[in-house]
C-alpha cells in the first residue's frame, strides 16, 4: 500500500455526518471544506469547517448529488480526498470512480467492492460463495413474475419483493400470497426503477421473527477486524430508531458465529474502510441470515465507538491514507453497554408525518457518559428536501440496565422548539417494558405505535 498523507478533505455530506467527520479531521490535522446546498447556507457543518463552498439549490439532485460540481469544489478548493458520509453518493460507484480518476482519494472501498455489494442480488450470491447463508430467496434478479412466483412457492409465503438496489428501507413489498406478489410485481419494478435507477427485483423469504444483528467492520485491503455487533431492530418503515450495542439476549455461540462470518466476509472480499454487514437472526429457528452490506459509514457507529473506544471515523481517513489498520482483533474489547435513539422531525399528533420549522430553542443533554452528534443551530430552519434525522443522542454505560436509566436521563435533559419531533416516543421507548427485557423484534416499534394510537393507518 501507497501512503499518500491528507491534507484537506471534502465533505460531500450535510447534517450530522458532516459535522462528525470534520470533528475526526480536525482532531487528525487535516482541513477541512464543507459544501452547501441554499437551504442549508446557514448549518452547523458550515460554520465547523475551514472553507465552505455553496454547491447548488436545495434539492439534493442539485447538491449534494451533483457529482460534478463535488469534484470540481474539490480541485477549486485544493481538497485531496472527500468524505462521503452516508446517503447521498456514498455508495455511488460511480462516483467513487470519479473521484479516483480525478486523482482526488474516496475516503471509502473501492468502486469495484461498492459496485459489487451495491447490488443487493450480486452481493447475496459472493456471501454465498464465502459460505455464509443468506435469507432463502432468489439467486438471480426475477425478471418475470413467473420466476417470482416459482421461487416464492419454493420458499413459502410471505415473501419480500426487494429491489436490488435499494436503501434506506424503501423498495420492499411484502406479498402474503401469490395473488398479492402477482398485484404488487409490476409497481415493485417500477418503483425499483423510479427511486433507484434499476428495475432489479427479487424475491426473499420474509423472516417474520427477527432481530436486525448488524458487524462493524474495519479493513484496510489485507488485514480485516470486526468491532462487535450492534441490535438495530427497533425500527420504522424499515428504518433503525434505537439501536444497541452489544445485541441484548442473543445466544453466545450465534454472537461469536456471526462475528466470524462478518469477518469471513471482509477477508474474502478484501475490504478496506469502514463498512457494514446486516443480518437477520430468525428466534423462531435460533438461525442468522446474511442480508446485505452497507459499504460507508453507518448512522450507528457512535454506539460501537463507545463500547470498543476506537474512532471508526478517524480509522477511515487514516486507512484512505494507505496506512495499515493499527489495530487488532485482539485490541478490540466491549465495556458496557451503548444505546443511540434518533431524534427525528416527525409529528407524533399526527401520524408521524415529516415536520419541517426553524428552531427557535435546543436544549442538549450532557453529564456522565452522554454524546450527541446533531448539525443543527438555533434559527436554523429545518428543510424539507433532506431526511429528517435530526440528532443522536448516544449513551455508554457500565451495563444495559444503567444505560437505560441514562438513556431516560438524557431524554428528559433534551428539548427542540420551533418543529415537532419524536422526543416523546423515544421517552417512552427508554422505560419501556418489552425494551427494557430486551424481547424485541423488527415489528416491536411499528406495533407500539399502534398500539398506542400513534399510527392510524397500517403500513406495509
Ligand atoms: P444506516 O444503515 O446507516 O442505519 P439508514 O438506512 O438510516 O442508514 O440510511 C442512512 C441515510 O442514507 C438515510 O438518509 C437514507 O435515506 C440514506 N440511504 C441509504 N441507502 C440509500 C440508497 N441506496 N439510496 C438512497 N438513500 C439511501
Ligand atoms: P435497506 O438497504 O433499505 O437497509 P435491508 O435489506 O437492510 O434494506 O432491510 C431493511 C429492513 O427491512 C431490515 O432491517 C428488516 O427490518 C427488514 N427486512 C429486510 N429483509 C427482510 C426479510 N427477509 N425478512 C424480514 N424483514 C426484513
Ligand atoms: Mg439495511
Amino acid at each position: 500500500m501507497k501512503a499518500a498523507r491528507i491534507s484537506k478533505i471534502l465533505v460531500a455530506n450535510r447534517g450530522e455526518i458532516a459535522v462528525r467527520v470534520i470533528r475526526a479531521a480536525k482532531e487528525l490535522g487535516k482541513k477541512t471544506v464543507a459544501i452547501y446546498s441554499d437551504a442549508d447556507r446557514d448549518a452547523l457543518h458550515v460554520k465547523m469547517a475551514d472553507e465552505s463552498v455553496r454547491i447548488g439549490p436545495s434539492p439534493a439532485k442539485d447538491s449534494y448529488l451533483s457529482m460534478g460540481g463535488i469534484i470540481s469544489a474539490a480541485k477549486d478548493f485544493g481538497a485531496d480526498a472527500i468524505h462521503p458520509g452516508y446517503g447521498f453518493l456514498a455508495e455511488s460507484a460511480e462516483f467513487a470512480d470519479t473521484v479516483q480518476s480525478e486523482g482526488l482519494i474516496f475516503i471509502g472501498p473501492s468502486a469495484e467492492t461498492i459496485r459489487s455489494m451495491g447490488n443487493k442480488i450480486k452481493a447475496r450470491e459472493i456471501i454465498r460463495a464465502a459460505g455464509v447463508p443468506t435469507v432463502p430467496g432468489s439467486a438471480i434478479s426475477s425478471d418475470s413474475v413467473e420466476d417470482a412466483l416459482d421461487t416464492a412457492d419454493a420458499i413459502g409465503y410471505p415473501v419480500l419483493i426487494k429491489a436490488a438496489a435499494g436503501g434506506g428501507g424503501r423498495g420492499i413489498r411484502i406479498c402474503n400470497d401469490r395473488q398479492d406478489l402477482q398485484n404488487q410485481w409490476k409497481i415493485a419494478r417500477s418503483e425499483a426503477y423510479s427511486s433507484f435507477g434499476s428495475n432489479e427485483t427479487y424475491v426473499e423469504k420474509y423472516i417474520k421473527n427477527a432481530k436486525h444483528i448488524e458487524v462493524q467492520i474495519l479493513g484496510d485491503g489485507v488485514h480485516q477486524i470486526h468491532l462487535l455487533e450492534r441490535d438495530c431492530s427497533i425500527q420504522r418503515k424499515r428504518q433503525k430508531v434505537w439501536e444497541e450495542a452489544p445485541a441484548p439476549i442473543l445466544p453466545g455461540d450465534v454472537r461469536a458465529a456471526i462475528h466470524q462470518s462478518a469477518v469471513d466476509i471482509a477477508r474474502n472480499i478484501h475490504y478496506s474502510g469502514a463498512g457494514t454487514i446486516e443480518y437477520l437472526f430468525d428466534t423462531d429457528e435460533n438461525r442468522f441470515y446474511f442480508m446485505e452490506m452497507n459499504t460507508r459509514i453507518q448512522v450507528e457507529h457512535g454506539i460501537t465507538e463507545e463500547i470498543t473506544g476506537i474512532d471508526i471515523v478517524k480509522e477511515m481517513i487514516k486507512i484512505a491514507e494507505g496506512n495499515e489498520l493499527s489495530i487488532t482483533q485482539q485490541d478490540v474489547a466491549s465495556r458496557g453497554a451503548s444505546i443511540q435513539v434518533r431524534v427525528i422531525a416527525e409529528d407524533p399528533e399526527n401520524n408521524l408525518l415529516p415536520n419541517i420549522g426553524k428552531i427557535s430553542r435546543m436544549n442538549w443533554p450532557s453529564g456522565p457518559g452522554v454524546r450527541v452528534d446533531h448539525g443543527l443551530s438555533v434559527e436554523y430552519f429545518v428543510p424539507p428536501y433532506y431526511d429528517g434525522l435530526l440528532a443522536k443522542i448516544i449513551v455508554h454505560d457500565a451495563s444495559r440496565i444503567d444505560a437505560l436509566k441514562r438513556m431516560a436521563r438524557a431524554l428528559d435533559e433534551t428539548a427542540i422548539e420551533g418543529l415537532k419531533t419524536n422526543i416523546k416516543l423515544l421517552q417512552a421507548l427508554s422505560i419501556d417494558d418489552g425494551i427494557m427485557a430486551g424481547e424485541f423484534n423488527t415489528n416491536y416499534f411499528e406495533d407500539w405505535l399502534r398500539d398506542n394510537g400513534y399510527l392510524k393507518k397500517v403500513r406495509s
